[in-house]
């Protein structure tokens, strides 16, 4: 399948109509961002290894019984996904205390909540993206309840095969963001991207960081945080 029009231009990937109605390529950038594209830096082979890492998980859920977008990885940089219509939500799941959530109640980062906390957020960088709950969802008429409940179970089933895929490759699973959409058919599936650019990734012996915060507070080199993701993933799901 060939790439046709660009339909979304985003900050890391870019989005492209395939000549079926069905399918769409995504194609991954080396552009990094955060706080909403105040700071911004090109990191070399970042597009690359974040396809490979996101590829090499997405596989993973649907050998689990996740329904994802991903069809194939296409090359170095490019995906083939099913086309989606799609939820205008994030969804983050957290299983230890970092980021906006520590800094938003003052909670210090490491502190392990007694059950994972579940959040939602309109996506929109004009509004940088607003913390919503479920009557908001519903009430707005952004997604049904039926849907919610079954964004909340296949959430749950996400972080326990995350979770377990990573301490294999002795990484704590922080947080995380994940994206749904509807196929053509109409069925719930799980789109976007799952990679050290949406989720915390920290090693599990040391605690150093191996994702986006690297690049958010000048912590270290995020192309070698990344290929070491992707080499301990290789490790775990094409060797053993
Ligand atoms: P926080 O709310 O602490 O900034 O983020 C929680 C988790 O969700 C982190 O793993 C973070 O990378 C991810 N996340 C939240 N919002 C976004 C977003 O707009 N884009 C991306 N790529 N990741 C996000």
């Amino acid at each position: 399948m060939k790439k046709q029009t660009l339909i979304y231009n985003g900050k890391s990937k870019q989005i492209f109509a395939t000549e079926s109605q069905n399918f769409i390529i995504m194609t991954y950038k080396d552009d990094e961002t955060a706080y909403f594209g105040v700071k911004k830096s090109v990191i070399p082979n970042k597009g690359m290894l974040n396809n490979k890492i996101s590829a090499l998980i997405f596989k993973y859920l649907e050998k689990n019984g996740i329904y994802t977008h991903f069809v194939e990885q296409l090359d170095e940089s490019e995906q083939l996904c099913r086309r989606a219509t799609t939820l205008p939500l994030e969804f983050i799941v957290r299983n230890i205390i970092a980021g906006s959530l520590s800094r938003r109640l003052d909670i210090e980062e490491g502190t392990v909540p007694e059950q994972p906390i579940y959040e939602i957020c309109l996506k929109s960088d004009v509004l940088r993206d607003p913390m919503i709950n479920r009557y908001h969802v519903e009430g707005l008429g952004i997604a049904k309840e039926e849907t919610l409940n079954q964004i909340l179970v296949i959430l749950k089933k996400i972080n326990e095969l995350l979770k377990n895929l990573l301490k294999k490759s002795h990484i704590d699973l922080i947080d995380f963001k994940v994206e749904f959409g509807f196929d053509t058919e109409g069925n719930l599936m799980l789109i976007d991207e799952i990679s050290p650019d949406t989720a915390r990734f920290w090693d599990s012996e040391s605690h150093e960081h191996l994702d986006r915060d690297l690049f958010r507070r000048d912590l270290g080199d995020v192309e070698t945080a990344y290929k070491e993701v992707l080499a301990r993933l290789e490790n775990v799901l094409q060797n053993g």
